[in-house]
Order: C-alpha cells, then structure tokens, then sequence
C-alpha cells in the first residue's frame, strides 16, 4: 500500500496518542433511526482532539461512504467485518485499500463451484436489488449499495440442515468461512473485527512514530474480538441483553446506542486526560 499521509490531518498525532475504533448498528448508530445524533458532543470533541474515530461494521464500502459523508468523518474505516480496510488517499482522491483475506471474487468462485457440487443457496449476487430489498427490509437504493460487496457474501440457505454442515466444511477447505447471522450465512475469509483494529492500530503506530492506545465501542457478539482487543473496551447494551466481556478497562455504558456511545466515551476521555496531565 502507498501510504503517503503527509497532509492528512491525522499526520500529526493527538496530546495522547489514542484511536478510536467502533461498531454502528446498536452502538455509535441507533438501532431502530440508525442516528447518530445522540453521539454527537463525543463525535465532536475527538475532532478537537484530533483523535481518529474509525468505523468497523458488517456494512460495504458504499454504505460507509454514505455514512460518512452524513457524520463528516475522514477516518480510515473497515468493512464487511473486517474483510477489507479502507485509508483515504492524502491528495483527497480516493482510498487505498487493503483485503485482509478474501476478495469476493475469490468468494464468489468458491461459491460457484460449490453449487457445481449441488450445494442450494441464493446469495447476494445472484439476486437483484429489489430482492435483496424485500428480504433485509433495505430500500432499492441502499440495496444497491449493500450489493457491491468487497470480501463477503450474504446467502440464503435453500438446501437442508445437514447439507449446510457439509457446505461450512466445504468452505473450510476453502480457507473461507460461514458466519451465521439472524436472516443471512455470511461466507467469508478467516478474518473478524479485531483484524481492523490491529491494523488501524499499525497504520497509527507507523504514522505517529509511537505506541497508540485504541478505544473500542460494541453491542455484539460480532465486537467480541475487536473489543478483546482494545487497550479500552466500551461495551454498549443491547436490546435484549448485555455483552458479558472480561476485560481489564471495561465500561458498561448506561444507556444504549449513540446516547451511551457520547456519555461513556467523554468520561473515560475525561479520566485519560486527567491521568495523562497529573502524572
Ligand atoms: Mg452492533
């Protein structure tokens, strides 16, 4: 990767050398609006600080940059769970980008010699948008976006129980493996979350020239490792339960969504500053 980052305004480090790098759905976004707006004073004030706030989602390229637009973020963010990582460019035009695992073409080859092999499944590209639409619940628009895919597959399962055992050892011999979610198996590479953090995490440390301490945000069992993986884990309730996480700097927020995201990201910034200026 070219990493040139001379006038990125991340270039120079922040008084502490801290990344944030956080789940949307259910934490920095609300679960039913999808708003961030609740997050809002923290969003703002690690822009004061000039500390990074990387997106890390299950969501593709093209739904990123919409969201980013709306919250005028600049970070690096990584998508569809950590399959592909994204690093904006330093003359503004366009990103650089890095595949941890699997790219979906490789995927999709896979998916089709399987189906050779008589596996039944209907994945994302195999359907239209007006499909994909009336399964996830998405408009025709975002489907669109939630179709052009870098290094994941959402399917639906048309064979029986016992051949979906036989296609997730398939997919093993494959390198590649299925993540099972509430309405669609998503086949992708051995990668996860945490894999986006640790290379934010790099990208930091070669940019500032200095170890960087990461804040991770998440409400699912999908943040696990990402969490696990922070220096400072924040685990954002869910709305049916809490993640249970051993962690030596966990915060529990009080609240769910964006509202918990703000309140307990500004006091433990608050108590970071604190510590950093009295010792
Ligand atoms: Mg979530």
């Amino acid at each position: 990767m070219n990493m040139n980052t001379t006038t990125h305004p991340h270039n120079t480090p922040p008084e502490l050398p801290l990344v944030v790098v956080t789940d949307l759905d259910g934490s920095l976004l609300d679960h039913h609006s999808y708003s961030a707006q609740a997050a809002e004073k923290a969003l703002k004030k690690l822009r004061t600080l000039n500390i990074p706030c990387v997106f890390n989602s299950s969501k593709t390229f093209d739904e990123m940059l919409l969201l980013r637009e709306t919250l005028d973020n600049r970070d690096p963010f990584v998508c569809e769970n950590g399959g592909a990582i994204f690093i904006p460019k330093s003359n503004g035009n366009g990103y650089n980008s890095e595949i941890l695992h699997s790219s979906y073409l490789a995927i999709l080859k896979v998916l089709h010699s399987l189906r050779q092999q008589g596996f039944q499944f209907r994945g994302f590209n195999d359907m239209t948008a007006t499909e994909v639409a009336a399964l996830t619940g998405l408009s025709v628009e975002d489907a669109h976006l939630a179709k052009q895919r870098s290094a994941s597959e959402p399917l639906v399962w048309t064979g029986t129980e016992k051949q979906l055992e036989e296609f997730r050892q398939a997919l093993t011999m494959h390198n590649l493996r299925l993540l099972s979610g509430g309405r669609f198996h998503h086949v992708m590479g051995p990668n996860d979350k945490a894999h986006g953090l640790e290379f934010c995490r790099h990208h930091y440390e070669a940019l500032w020239q200095q170890p960087v301490k990461v804040i991770a945000l998440g409400d699912g069992e999908n943040d696990r490792a990402m969490l696990s993986a922070a220096d400072y884990a924040i685990v954002i309730p869910g709305i049916k339960n809490t993640l249970e996480l051993q962690h030596p700097q966990l915060r529990i927020a009080s609240k769910a969504g964006p509202a918990g995201w703000n309140e307990t990201l500004l006091s433990l910034l608050d108590d970071l500053f604190k510590e950093a200026h009295s010792g």
